[in-house]
């Protein structure tokens, strides 16, 4: 079928990017889902760091690639292999397609699966080469989803059910900020209400893990980053105390539990400072594939400390995205108000540009009346 999608053509190109137009949006060919895949109609996807990732070079990926990762919408055709989902399902996207058939799966959601890891860094969905093509030349996925179009073709072991009282935009989020920032308050560090949860980095995914601790009942949550207008956004969230990370190596602020979302090493480097003894260092973010750090190892002994890194919060979504509907739905988890802006496909440029200025939390394209 033809579809419209956002394809990132060359890594790279300078800023800004609404000048120099790394992504066009196009029409492209989509194949049939095969006997293990589902068409889905996309309603809203969010724009995420990892796309813009893709776009600087930071996780360079085979091109031309459609992009987009965090996204929600419809199924309108099923596999013949897939017997537990039916057309006019909503479901969320998840990144990560799990096989359930290799070491890593058997660890739960500790370990991102080997297959499904080798699919996405190929460009290729889980169990097929790819159905994405655009004049006849090859178009890659993106982490088995590629949410930045009208339609997408993905694994079944990339889509999870949700009910029909989850507008799309909420249920979009889920798949990747409230599943790696959330995860990593709820699988990782699983604070009680007397802990200290500091978040380092507060973008989507940042913001996500706030909102969690909060749910949970977590009392001192504590906000660190460099902009004052995403300090002032963490207050409004709930955030007990918010520093940027000068401060909180001058006042010496330490937290029981640290979350990194920056993925950055300035950042990971503020984290692992304002560990408490015996308190765990938890990174989620995703830096350049050169980036190091420096730590002083003393502390890691002689404070018994723990440092964990956690791929998409060590999450298994078909079991983490309903606990965190549930918490939606009873409004203790309300990350609509995450969402910076509305935007249309064709801003695409704009949003990276917004993003990599660090202006905007979550950018929600919004895809206007999808005609199966
Ligand atoms: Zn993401
Ligand atoms: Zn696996």
């Amino acid at each position: 079928m033809r579809i419209r999608g956002a394809v990132l053509e060359e890594i790279g190109r300078g800023r800004p990017y609404a000048g120099t137009v790394p992504i066009t949006v196009c029409d492209l060919e989509l194949g049939d889902p095969g006997p293990t895949e589902v068409l889905v109609a996309i309603e809203a996807a969010g724009v995420c760091h990892s796309d813009l990732s893709v776009v600087d070079g930071n996780r360079p990926r085979p091109l031309p690639m459609l992009l987009g990762h965090e996204a929600a919408g419809t199924v309108l055709k099923v596999g013949e292999r897939v017997a537990d989902l039916v057309a006019g399902q909503r479901v969320v996207m998840s990144f990560l397609p799990r096989c359930e058939n290799c070491d890593a799966c058997d660890r739960g959601g500790q370990l991102p699966c080997s297959a499904g890891t080798r699919s996405n860094t190929a460009g290729e969905l889980l169990h097929h080469a790819g159905h994405l093509s655009r004049g006849g030349d090859r178009v890659r996925h993106h982490l088995g989803v590629s949410g930045f179009a009208t339609h997408a073709v993905v694994d079944r072991a990339s889509v999870v059910a949700v009910g029909d009282d989850v507008p799309a935009e909420v249920a979009a989020l889920f798949g990747c900020a409230v599943l790696t920032g959330g995860g990593a308050v709820l699988n990782v560090a699983d604070p009680s209400a007397a802990d200290s949860l500091m978040v380092v980095g507060l973008g989507g995914v940042g913001m996500a893990a706030l909102l969690t601790a909060k749910a949970v009942g977590v009392q001192r949550v504590i906000a660190v980053d460099r902009m004052p207008e995403k300090l002032a956004m963490a207050k409004e969230l709930g955030a007990a105390e918010t520093y940027t990370p000068e401060q909180v190596r001058a006042e010496g602020i330490r937290a029981r539990y640290v979350v990194e979302c920056a993925g950055h090493p300035a950042a990971f480097e503020t984290a692992y400072a304002a560990t408490a003894p015996g308190g765990m260092t938890i990174t989620v973010g995703l830096p350049a594939p050169n980036a190091t750090v420096t730590l002083p190892p003393l502390t890691l002994t002689a404070e018994a400390r723990t440092i964990v890194g956690s791929y998409l919060g060590s999450a298994v979504p078909a079991r983490d995205i309903p606990r965190y509907e549930q918490l939606w739905r009873e409004g203790r988890l309300p990350v609509e108000r995450l969402i910076s802006a509305r935007i249309e496909l064709e801003q695409i440029n704009e949003a990276m540009d917004l993003l990599a200025d660090g202006k905007a939390v979550r950018q929600i394209i919004v895809f206007g009346q999808n005609t199966p």
